[in-house]
């Protein structure tokens, strides 16, 4: 198949034309449909699948480019990324202007907390630090709709559990959230529990 089959907006079709993603890979072929649908999701599949796309896509194509707040927060386990999955957010998103912001540690607060002034549709960032910008006030996500967990199992292996249940508690029940995990551990598997709203198990 093709991009074409999910009935997504031009602007986003053509600019996964220009990236060069043909067909959607596995993960992208399972996740789409089911994101698009605002259904819970949790997706065992490792790097390399095309899972910053899975959910890039189905993102970019549902926030509303009015909205100054963001509407999306990614956590991920390290810095790198951060960076990459913004990076890639940005490219999915380019011709409809979605703006994605990434906040990690070892990089100035004040210029984060300038770049979330501006409107953000997205925000990529790590738990330690979006935490901060959460209680500094920083960050307000009133209006976030979608909370995808990505590389759980390396997130919880890293210690930022309590971290990540801090987030998910200051943010809107009415929201669609989404897990990426290599490995589905008890302590992964907890937290899709208490936090989803009866996911949709996806694995490949
Ligand atoms: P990821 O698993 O998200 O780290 O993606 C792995 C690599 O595959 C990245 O370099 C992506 O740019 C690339 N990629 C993702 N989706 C597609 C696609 N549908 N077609 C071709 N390349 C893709």
């Amino acid at each position: 198949g093709s991009f074409k089959g999910y009935r997504l907006s031009e602007d986003i079709v053509r600019s996964l034309d220009s990236l060069g993603y043909k067909h959607p890979t596995d993960v992208q072929n399972e996740v789409i449909p089911i994101a698009l649908g605002k259904k819970d999701l949790v997706v065992k599949s490792g790097t390399g699948s095309g899972k910053t796309a899975a959910f890039g896509i189905p993102i970019c194509e549902l926030v509303e480019w009015e909205e100054n707040k963001p509407q999306a927060l990614i956590l991920t386990p390290t810095r790198e990324l951060a960076a990459q999955v913004k990076e890639d957010i940005t490219n999915i998103g380019r011709l409809k202007r979605i703006k994605a912001t990434a906040v990690y540690g070892k990089e100035p607060f004040a210029r984060q907390q300038a770049e979330l002034k501006q409107k953000s549709h997205v925000v990529v960032g790590t738990p330690g630090r979006v935490l901060d910008h959460i209680e500094r006030r920083t960050l307000d996500l009133k209006r976030l709709t979608f909370l995808v967990i990505d590389e759980a199992d390396e997130m919880l292996n890293m210690g930022f559990i309590k971290q990540v249940e801090a987030i998910i508690r200051e943010l809107p029940k009415d929201r669609v959230t989404m897990l990426f995990s290599a490995t589905l551990p008890e302590d992964v598997q907890n937290l899709c529990h208490r936090y989803m709203k009866n996911p949709i198990d996806v694995e490949i």
